[in-house]
């Protein structure tokens, strides 16, 4: 489509702001994307409770939007295409750590979407999902040679992250030819966003090489001229809470290094650049902001090598792929009232919304209030603080929020949880993981649901926590 520079002028602008929802009409088209979104969000519930997959006996859903998901994907892709050289090969990798259920990652793969993994587990799931290993790129910062090894010998792309584990690919690499492409994780150091756990390009952060400590840059540029297997170049400046601005800063950084490295080298040595995920979420409203062609814009103003067509790009996105597909229902157990305020306890607490409940300063999130038919609740706002099922009194998912008031046997949502909230169950109190459905409507209104996950059962709770091994510890041992 663009024609290297030729494209900027016309080609982007229009695509740029549609986020690749080319046909559907500019900024109409978005908010008509979103409000039909948050339609197929309420008929979902309302299915949810009328089909039994939500009620007294399952009283915690976690629910997936097939078809937002898929939108999503394919603005990623489409905000990439308008912006590469033709013939740019482009691997988004979805980072699968943001929702780690099979299912999900076969969904995106059939959208042209493979897999950033970061653990054995990781893998396992992105190979259970049917990713192949040329769409697979192994990151982490603590990979054991074990894991090295099967990367390597499947042929899966791996960033390592310091000097000692470039000294583990040095031999893995003599001792048995791969066609795993191969890079090195620097940080740019280019500071931290709003989120201090998140920030992973701060002076001191544990991840890659820290590009501006003594010595570092030379000794990178070193280690790649010492080593003419090493082809790629990668870089994750951080999640929620960094700036588009400070983001496209990072990669800029890793850019100039690559070409700084290719100079050095005298030929194109280095021809792909990963330049990880971290777009951030709106966790405020429906509104899908910042879009993947507003991050693809600030790219081209900072970074305009980037999609000349000299380097194959990959990238990590995982949160802004999911976060506003997916949503937490919980059945109000009881509707009580502690010093003059309401409080609705819900089955939805830290156990799904981890983040949330300890640092609900930097993870507020949106509640929607339903019927117990699964209607959206009607009615004046008051003040109220939605409670989780766990013994501790900091298991709120909302404190003092204004909401139509909910009572027993109402629902209580916690919406844009599709990314690192119920599929990254916290198993306090013994809580079980809840059930994962995804969901489609269509136009009629009718919806269907397809299990992504089944709800834990009391016996696998029982069975995980040692069940087999009850007298380990009375019995099991001599003298
Ligand atoms: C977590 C992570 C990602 C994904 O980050 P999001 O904020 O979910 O987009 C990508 N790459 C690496 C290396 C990560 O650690």
């Amino acid at each position: 489509m663009s024609d290297g520079d030729g494209g900027d002028g016309t080609g982007t602008g229009d695509g740029a702001d549609t986020g690749g929802t080319a046909g559907r009409g500019g900024r109409d088209g978005r908010a008509g994307t979103e409000a039909a979104r948050a339609a197929r969000r309420d008929r979902a519930v309302q299915a949810a409770v009328e089909q039994g997959l939500l009620g007294p006996d399952a009283a915690v859903v976690g629910l997936l939007d097939v078809a937002g998901i898929r939108e999503s994907a394919a603005e990623l892709r489409a905000a990439f295409e308008a912006a590469v050289a033709p013939g740019t090969e482009v691997l988004h990798a979805f980072a699968v750590k943001a929702t780690p259920l099979v299912p999900v990652v076969r969904l995106l793969h059939s959208e042209g979407i493979g897999t950033e993994v970061a653990s054995p587990g990781e893998l396992a799931l992105a190979r259970a999902a049917g990713v192949p290993p040329e769409r697979t790129v192994l990151d982490s910062p603590a990979k054991t040679p074990a894991e090295l090894r099967e990367a390597l010998a499947l042929g899966i792309a791996v960033n390592a992250d310091n000097p000692q584990e470039l000294d583990r690919l040095d031999a893995l690499v003599h001792s048995a030819p791969s066609r795993s492409p191969l890079g090195l994780r620097v940080n740019p150091q280019i500071g931290g966003g709003s989120i201090e756990a998140l920030s992973t390009a701060t002076e001191t952060s544990k991840f890659g090489v820290a590009l501006r400590d003594e010595g570092a840059r030379e000794w990178v540029v070193r280690a790649y001229l010492d080593r003419p297997w090493l082809t790629r170049l990668h870089a994750h400046t951080g999640s929620q809470g960094i700036p588009l601005p400070l983001m496209a800063q990072g990669v800029r950084e890793t850019y100039a290094l690559a070409e700084e490295i290719n100079a050095r080298a005298g030929r194109r040595q280095v021809d792909t650049l990963d330049i990880g995920g971290g777009l951030p979420v709106n966790f405020a409203s429906d509104a899908t902001t910042p879009t993947f062609a507003e991050y693809v814009r600030v790219l081209r103003e900072a970074v305009p090598g980037l999609f000349e067509g000299r380097y194959g790009l990959v990238t990590e996105f995982g949160r802004s792929l999911l976060a506003k597909h997916g949503t937490v229902v919980a059945r109000v157990e009881y509707a009580k009232r502690a010093g003059g305020r309401p409080v609705a306890v819900t089955h939805a607490g830290v156990q799904v919304a981890t983040r949330t409940v300890y640092a609900p300063d930097a993870w507020p999130l949106r509640i929607a209030a339903y019927d117990a038919k699964g209607l959206p609740k009607v009615g004046p706002d008051v003040v109220q603080d939605v409670a989780g099922p766990a013994c501790f009194a900091g298991d709120l998912l909302a404190t003092g929020r204004a909401l139509p008031l909910l009572e027993q046997g109402d629902y209580a949502a916690a919406l844009d949880t599709g990314a690192y909230y119920f599929a990254h169950h916290y198993a306090y109190n013994s809580l079980a993981r809840p059930g994962v459905y995804g969901f489609s409507a269509d136009p009629s209104g009718a919806v269907a649901f397809a299990v992504v996950r089944e709800a834990q059962s009391v016996g696998e709770i029982v069975a995980e926590a040692g069940g087999a091994h009850a007298g380990a510890l009375t019995s099991g041992l001599t003298p």
